[in-house]
């Protein structure tokens, strides 16, 4: 399987392995790595990265698979500690002789009087309602394995009960500009936890006039987060979007 050698998590490359991919594509091949790779020496941030790809070439993958591979980590490091404080404080009641604590039981995301905002840590946007229920189709399959990941899609269109309830505890999030800042704007997700944002078909985010509302939802995550954009070309107009909402982008032409 040649997506061992890019470092993925063995949970993303059993899942390669149930879709049939065997080899990475290209533009799998050359943003995988990258994306993983800190933008300085000591600095935990990631590059930002420019993509020209077309559909069908498995960029999908490209940016699902680094950024599932993180969250994937982060995810393992948070269960660890939370077990090391649970069982610290389990020791310490034991010792004042008292009964151990129960674990905590998970909140029913679809009762009401437990409602929280959702913050998710990734925020993949796409220009239309299709792309955006195909990416997040994709990133289904991906987190298969990975417990702990969970993916819901925001789009128009879609019933906003139904939307709600499963963005709840949902790490990454696919959406539409336009639902996404609804909800936003309604308080029901907040995006100062986004560290990863992917932009796809950001060409067709400018033909659809999108512009503005990335630059909106850029503004509401934290700056110190990854950006990458994918787009058919490297336009003019894509440039000069890339310069609003990334910081030095790597470019990575296929
Ligand atoms: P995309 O360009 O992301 O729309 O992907 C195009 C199609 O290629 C999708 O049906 C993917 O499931 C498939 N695909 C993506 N990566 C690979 C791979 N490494 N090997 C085989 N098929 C792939």
């Amino acid at each position: 399987n040649g997506f061992i050698k890019l470092g993925l998590a063995p949970e993303l490359i059993a899942a390669t392995e149930d879709l049939g991919f065997t080899q990475p594509t290209s533009v799998q091949e050359k943003v995988i790595p990258l994306a993983m790779t800190n933008s300085e020496e000591g600095n935990a941030r990631f590059v930002d990265l420019l993509v020209s790809s077309q559909t069908g070439s498995g960029k999908t993958a490209a940016f699902l698979l680094p950024v599932l591979h993180t969250l994937l980590k982060q995810e393992a490091e948070a269960e660890a500690a939370a077990k090391a404080e649970f069982q610290r404080l389990a020791a310490e009641a034991t010792a004042r002789g008292e009964v151990a604590p129960k674990k905590a039981k998970r909140k029913d995301p679809t009762n009401t009087r437990n409602f929280k905002a959702a913050t998710p840590g990734a925020l993949i946007l796409c220009p239309t309602r299709e792309l955006a229920q195909q990416v997040a189709h994709d990133a289904i399959d991906l987190v298969k394995h990975c417990r702990g990941l969970r993916v819901a899609s925001v789009v128009g269109g879609m019933p906003y009960q139904l939307q709600i309830a499963k963005l709840q505890n949902a790490n990454l999030v696919v959406a539409t500009p336009g639902r996404l800042l609804d909800l936003q704007r309604s308080m029901q997700i907040k995006l100062d936890q986004v560290q990863f944002l992917v932009v796809d078909e950001a060409d067709r985010m400018l033909d659809l006039g999108f512009a503005d509302d990335l630059a909106e939802v850029n503004q509401l995550t934290i700056e110190r987060k990854q950006t990458m954009m994918f787009s058919a070309t490297f336009a003019p107009r894509i440039q000069q979007l890339a310069t609003r909402v990334m910081r030095q982008p790597q470019k990575v032409q296929i």
